[in-house]
Formats: structure tokens, sequence, C-alpha cells
């Protein structure tokens, strides 16, 4: 089913969370492990990352250096498959511009039509390690919203060399929004013009890059709403539960911790203490984001379901 219909037929805010794939070479017990407990809040959709290869150096037997592509996180296309016929839940692939020609992503995309996946998260991606700024793969997409065309001609029968009328896919897509804007954009409303081509081009809903400041994420929703977005914008949620946590979110993902919050995690010295206060404020974020009706509330577990547990205990 659609994200939208399930938010069209609901009358609570959803929970739903995100898992990344495990590491190459470990099993899917490894995330079932993190999923089973969130399982009992009846999240209808769980989101499943991309990871695309990375360059490393390693070394050969002759003594020299070989640069090689490696995949840390494969399976993301596996893993949706193994979700659906394990937990009867909906899957939503993130797809990427990043690695991909469209001819890729139109083979990507003509599995997850026979998987009967229904709903994907049409993506960039981030530069890769080794570039100052995102550089398309070579015949593939340079901005998220070319992938979105690519995701709505096929809805329309419009593969990419011929017409198959007969059989179009029928995806709900869905794209990313940045409420604190995306790290390359001039100025938020820049970015904001970026979103509207997204939903122009036929992104149904949003999901937020994570924040801590709701007055962020309502804010952005206004603004949204005044542009003519009116998709449903579902907030994204991390509990911080680390002390590495307090330098790498705000590095990583472009975002601040309100003043309140940095104060409390000043005071933390340990990661039980860190991960106390991310609970209690990602409670209180909750708490506040239902109260006005958010539609979905969205968690980034990052492979660490038991904060969001915590959290999903004593809001839903
Ligand atoms: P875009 O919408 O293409 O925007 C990228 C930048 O270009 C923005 O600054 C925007 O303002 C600008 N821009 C957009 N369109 C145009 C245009 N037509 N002309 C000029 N400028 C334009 N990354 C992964 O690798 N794997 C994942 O699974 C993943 N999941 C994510 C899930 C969510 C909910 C979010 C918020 C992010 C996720 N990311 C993921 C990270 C994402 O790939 C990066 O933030 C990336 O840098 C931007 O992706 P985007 O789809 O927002 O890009």
């Amino acid at each position: 089913m659609k994200v939208i219909d399930y938010i069209e037929n609901s009358k609570e805010t959803i929970f739903s969370f995100e898992i990344i794939p495990p590491l190459k070479g470990k099993g899917i017990e490894d995330i079932c492990e993190g999923i089973d407990p969130l399982m009992d809040f009846n999240p209808p959709f769980i989101n499943v990352t991309y990871h695309r290869e990375e360059y490393e150096y390693k070394k050969m037997g002759n003594g020299l250096l070989k640069k090689v592509s490696v995949k840390k996180r494969p399976g993301t296309v596996g893993i949706c498959a193994a979700l659906m016929n394990r937990y009867k839940v909906d899957a939503i692939p993130h797809i990427i511009c990043g690695g991909f020609t469209k001819e890729e992503t139109e083979s990507a995309l003509i599995d997850l039509k026979f998987l009967g996946v229904d709903n994907i998260l049409a993506l960039r991606g981030d530069p890769m390690k080794n570039e100052a700024a995102f550089v398309p793969t070579k015949g593939g997409s340079q901005y998220a919203v070319d992938l979105i065309d690519q995701i709505k001609d096929m809805n329309n029968g419009q593969y990419l060399y011929e017409e198959t009328k007969n059989s179009p896919s029928n995806f709900c897509i869905g794209a990313a929004g940045y409420p604190e804007k995306h790290f390359e954009a001039m100025n938020l409303n820049s970015d904001m013009k970026n979103l509207k081509k997204k939903v122009d081009a036929g992104a149904e809903f949003i999901v937020t890059q994570l924040f801590y400041d709701n007055k962020k994420y309502f804010d952005f929703v206004k603004k949204c709403r005044e542009i003519g977005i009116n998709v449903p914008i579902i907030p994204g949620l991390k509990p911080l539960t680390t002390l590495r946590h307090l330098s790498f979110i705000p590095k990583f993902f472009h975002v601040n911790f309100p003043e309140e919050l940095s104060n409390e995690l000043e005071k933390c010295k340990t990661n039980e203490e860190v991960q106390k206060v991310g609970v209690e404020w990602s409670i209180k974020q909750a708490r506040e984001l239902i109260k006005k009706e958010a539609p979905v509330l969205h968690f980034y577990t990052m492979g660490k379901g038991e904060a969001v547990r915590k959290i999903a205990a004593q809001v839903f």
C-alpha cells in the first residue's frame, strides 16, 4: 500500500522507522534483532537506506596499493523483500542517483516492481568521501528531481528507450526535505524552491532530515504550504545515544541542537547519560509533534532500536 494511503486512512500519527543494511557478511538476523521489539508499535512501513560504493586502497601481494570499489552495506533490495515477507509490512527502499546509470536505475525499479514494492524514497545521495561536491555518474541523474522524473515516466509506462503502456509501474514517490536547509543550498528559500520542483515532478510525500528543534519543523511545514507544497511532510527523529553523537550529528547531518538540549548534553559524561537525555528529548519532541498532528513519526534507528523502543513505548 502507498504511504499516502496509510496517512489518508489513519486517524492517528503513524509510527515508522528506518534501518540501515548490516555490514557485508552479516545475516538478516542482525537487523531483525533490532526490528522485532519495534513491531509492537505496528509500523505499516519500514525504510531501508541505500549505501553506495566507496573507494579504498588495498595492499596487493606485491606490496603495491590498488584502488578498489567496496560496497560495505549492500543488500537494500533483498532486505526489503525479506522484511515484507517476514513482517508483512511495506518496505520502502531508498534509491539514490550516485553510482547508478539511468539504465541501472531502471533495472532496479523493475526488480522492485516485481517484488511488489509500492513506495520509493528518491534521493540524490551525498558526495563520495574523496569528492568535494557530488559528481553524477556518467549517464546517471544529477539531482533527485531527475530520478523522480524517471520513476514518474515509468509510472506513465514510459521506460528509457521504449513505451510499454501495458505495464506501467505505480510507485508512490517520496523525497527528502531539510528543515534546517540542505548543506549545499545557498539559503533555505532556494532549497525549498528545489524541494517544490521535486513535488511538482511527482513526489507525493516528504521525509525530513532529522532535527532536534520542533520549531524548525513547524516553520518548515508552514513555508512549504505557503509556496504550494501540499504533500504530507513526515518528521524524522533520531534519539541521541552516545557521546560521539554530540559532535558527529551536527557535523554529518548539518543540524543544530537547541540551547536547552545542549545545556543538558554538556553535563553528560557517559553514553548512558547521553542516552537518558536523548531519549527524554525525543519523547518531548514526539509528544508535541503528535499533538500538532504530524502524519507519521519517522525514527532513524541507525541499527539501534533500543532507544527508539523506549520512546515509542511512551508515546504510541
Ligand atoms: P537533491 O534534492 O537533489 O538536492 C541536493 C542539493 O541540490 C540541494 O542543495 C538542493 O537545493 C540542490 N538542488 C536540487 N535540485 C536542484 C536543481 N534542479 N537545480 C539546482 N540545484 C538543485 N543518502 C544516501 O546515500 N542513502 C540513503 O539511503 C539516504 N537516505 C536519506 C533519507 C532522508 C530522509 C534524508 C533527508 C536524506 C537521506 N540521504 C541518504 C542523504 C541525501 O542523499 C543527501 O542529503 C544528499 O546530499 C541530498 O539528497 P537529496 O535527495 O535531498 O538531493
